[in-house]
């Protein structure tokens, strides 16, 4: 199975204020800070990466945070809700956590069987806590306040809300290996049996609904995880072969990907495990230092004069 998709890699979305941003994503919700970087393509704005302990595939939540970002609305070609997993138990700790730090939040629902909580962050991006039927037995990055029988243990699924589902479904199922699990009304879940965690994509079918606006508070892609390089490029002649687009291999530093809009209208990558995100830093110290790829190092005092303070 290792030459296939192994589920999600990561999701990358956009932000407001970093200071923010940042403050809500280790703090609130608990998470790692993997990796303090820049834009590669506009490095007078971060780029901020976020995990478990060693930034596992899968638990990967990355920003770019512009100040002063107009937000962005949710609609079709997105993807438009992540959902994390938690432990059998969490809620009540994390009902008292959103009171406490003023998050919005909607009472636990269910769906497909598994109980669930939306909340939002800061921008209004929508996010999920989600007790999955199978226990998730990923090891949580824990927190002074936050500790491994509550904390988020990484992705369990997005949903991607589309006009029409089927070219997008057939992108999963005919060249990433999905299958469909269940539906349920316009929602269709879709899964891989390569990996247990971080497998499912759900598929809203809203053929009426506006199409999504990129801004703050929205998500900018999703990246499917492959084992390294030789399978990378594998996907990238299957998906070239279904005649779809799809970019070069790019260096993103702690991993290669390719890049390419699926029919329905959402930007999808595909990312490499390796090198990891101990390439330039001890495990220990991840994301206290701002790192430059090599073409910026020349620049840093600029380019660090110009970022925003994040303490
Ligand atoms: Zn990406």
């Amino acid at each position: 199975m290792e030459n296939t998709i192994l589920g999600l890699h990561h999701i990358t979305a956009i932000a407001g204020l970093a200071k923010k941003n940042l403050d809500f994503y280790t703090k609130t919700l608990g998470l790692r800070l993997l990796k303090k970087t820049v834009n590669f393509d506009d490095p007078g704005t971060y780029h901020l990466y976020y995990g478990d302990e060693r930034g596992s595939a899968g638990t990967i939540l990355t920003f770019f945070p512009y100040e002063g970002a107009r937000r962005g609305s949710a609609g079709t070609g997105m993807a438009t809700n992540i959902a994390y997993s938690v432990p059998e138990g969490s809620f009540d700790f994390w009902i008292d956590r959103f009171e406490k730090y003023n998050v919005i939040y909607n009472k636990p629902s269910e769906k497909f069987g598994e109980k669930y909580i939306t909340f939002l962050d800061p921008d209004g991006l929508k996010l999920e806590l989600v007790i999955p039927k199978i226990q998730d037995n990923r090891v949580a990055w824990e927190t002074d306040e936050i500790k491994a029988e509550v904390a988020t243990k990484g992705f369990h699924g997005v949903t991607l809300t589309l006009r029409h589902i089927e070219a997008t479904a057939a992108i999963l199922t005919d060249i990433f290996g999905y299958k469909l699990l269940e539906k349920s009304g316009n929602r269709y879940r879709y899964i891989t049996e390569s990996i247990d965690s971080a497998n499912i994509i759900d598929l809203v079918e809203l053929p009426n609904e506006a199409r999504g606006i990129g801004g703050a508070g929205t998500n900018h892609h999703i990246a499917f995880r492959v084992k390294d390089e030789e399978v990378l490029m594998q996907f990238r002649r299957k998906v070239a072969g279904a005649g779809h687009g799809i970019t070069d291999k790019i260096d993103r530093n702690y991993f290669y990907s390719l890049y390419f809009r699926e029919p329905g209208g959402v930007l999808f990558e595909i990312a490499t495990d390796n090198p990891g995100f101990g390439i330039d830093e001890p495990w220990d110290k991840l994301g206290s230092g701002l790192l430059l790829p090599p073409q910026y190092e020349a620049r840093r005092a600029q380019i660090e004069a110009v970022l925003p303070k994040l303490d």
